[in-house]
């Protein structure tokens, strides 16, 4: 925190500018992978199967519904500044596991936009774009998160 980036920055080192460069489409549109040989989805995507070994593996665009598994409310710790465009409930955090409509599970992620008593397992969730830190150097960075889907 200084007086160019008045929130707190991240500077605990796990998510830097070129991991996330790496992981932008998985991070931007949920892409993963599946492994042509048995079937397997993988999310994050690999290049090898874990399954049966195959290096027939190919890029996989997941659907962006899917069901809350479990999850935790949570403090926010003070790396994680709470900015980022999304209703924050004083410095409370959901996170949460959630299983695709393709039966792949990604997590941890935050649910957003939803006051945490109404949080239930088993509910839908709809993902949506979201600030999720500012890096030291200012860069912010953006990812997924997931908010009640109300659509069904
Ligand atoms: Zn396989």
């Amino acid at each position: 925190m200084n007086e160019l980036y008045p929130e707190q920055m991240y500077r605990h080192g796990v998510l830097r500018t070129t991991k996330a460069w790496r992981q932008r489409t998985e991070r931007y549109r949920l892409v993963g992978s599946e492994c042509r040989s048995c079937g397997t989805l993988w999310w994050p995507g690999r290049r090898i199967c874990g399954k049966c070994n195959s290096r027939d593996v190919v890029e996989r665009q997941f659907s962006p519904v899917g069901e809350l598994v479990t999850h935790h409310v949570g403090q926010l710790p003070w790396y994680v500044p709470p900015v980022g465009g999304f209703e924050v409930y004083g410095d409370t955090r959901t996170m949460a596991l959630v299983r695709l409509q393709e039966g792949v599970y990604v997590g941890p992620t935050d649910v957003v936009d939803c006051p945490p008593e109404k949080i239930r397992d088993g509910m839908r969730l709809r993902k949506v774009f979201r600030k999720l830190r500012r890096e030291g150097n200012g860069n912010w960075q953006y990812g997924f998160m997931w908010i009640p889907d109300d659509t069904v």
